[in-house]
């Protein structure tokens, strides 16, 4: 990521907002020039470090995670090494993750599990084995900026299976959580390995995302999953279980106006609507 001004970096910083508890940049002496939380954010430039600032943002290669935990919580710290004008600073990306809100403290060990298994486990999403909405509020800002960066479009899909309701009642909540296990696999191995990342978003719903896809090459992509899941008989017990899936797909480009993930969520939410309102096993 290279950011040529201040104003710049400070943009995409507020983007990344909603998914963190604070953000700050932090020089080698571990003094905060610039910090922002959900109260607010602070700045503590000098005149030096501005026109430093001014200067550009340039990514070094290492990231660093760390956890800290305490009585009632659990808090997560990725770590960028950045350099602006050839000088190291450090990005900080503090996320507080709430006791129940993901998952309860007391029943992982969790000195027996390493940082990266800890970080994998938060966002994870543990019955689809699927990134979990942490990921998505995480990462899609990052692939969006990236994809403006190299004037490439972004496009998301969003999958809702039809009538889940239905394929619970008629063979059970277990079927049910089968069919959205053997779906998560199904879309990972549809979908070509570098293209992108697949998520659960939340009950039967999962989002894709398409970073560098068009909108064109987003649908036909979607399409081809569409007739995948169509003729991917679902077996629970030995009783094949047949689903099918309306998809929403969302492309969007760096002079969209598309400022947030919500926003851009939200709409391929809405053409997901339209795609159930259209009769289901459709693209919109
Ligand atoms: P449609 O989307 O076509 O409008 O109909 P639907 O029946 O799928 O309606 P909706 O999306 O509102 O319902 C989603 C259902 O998914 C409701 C809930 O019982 C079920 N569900 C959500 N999470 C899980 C889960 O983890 N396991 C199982 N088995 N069911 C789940
Ligand atoms: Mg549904």
């Amino acid at each position: 990521m290279v950011f040529n001004t201040l104003a710049e970096a400070l943009t995409i910083i507020q983007a990344l907002e909603s998914a963190n508890t604070s953000i700050c940049i932090t020089d080698t002496d571990h003094k905060i020039i610039y910090e922002s939380s959900k109260s607010g954010y602070k700045l503590n430039l000098s005149p030096d470090h501005l026109n430093k600032l001014e200067t550009g943002f340039y990514h070094s290669a290492n990231a660093a995670f760390r956890v800290l935990l305490n009585d009632n919580s659990l808090t997560t710290i990725t770590t960028l090494p950045v350099l602006i004008a050839g000088r190291p600073y450090s990005l900080e990306f503090k996320q507080l993750i709430r006791q129940n809100t993901y998952f309860s403290l007391e029943s992982y060990h969790f000195e027996n599990l390493s940082i990266h298994q800890i970080k994998e486990m938060a966002i994870t999403d543990s019955l689809t084995k699927l990134y979990n909405r942490r990921y998505i509020d995480e990462r899609l800002p990052i692939d969006i900026q990236s994809s403006f960066e190299l004037a490439r479009p972004l496009s998301i899909l969003f999958i809702d299976i039809d009538y889940f309701k239905k394929i619970n009642d008629q063979n059970g909540h277990a079927a049910g959580d089968q069919v959205l296990q053997k779906l998560a696999l199904l879309l990972q191995k549809q979908l070509r390995r570098g293209s992108g990342w697949v998520a659960r978003y939340g009950g039967d719903e999962l989002l894709i995302c398409l970073p560098g896809s068009g909108k064109k090459v987003a649908r036909s992509i979607a399409n081809r999953l569409r007739e995948a899941i169509e003729h991917c008989p679902f077996y629970f017990k030995g009783k094949a279980i047949n689903i099918t899936c309306s998809i929403g797909v969302q492309t969007i480009f760096k002079d969209s106006g598309v400022v947030n993930i919500a926003e851009l969520i939200a709409m391929a939410d809405h053409n997901l609507y339209q795609a159930k309102n259209e009769g289901r096993n459709k693209v919109h």
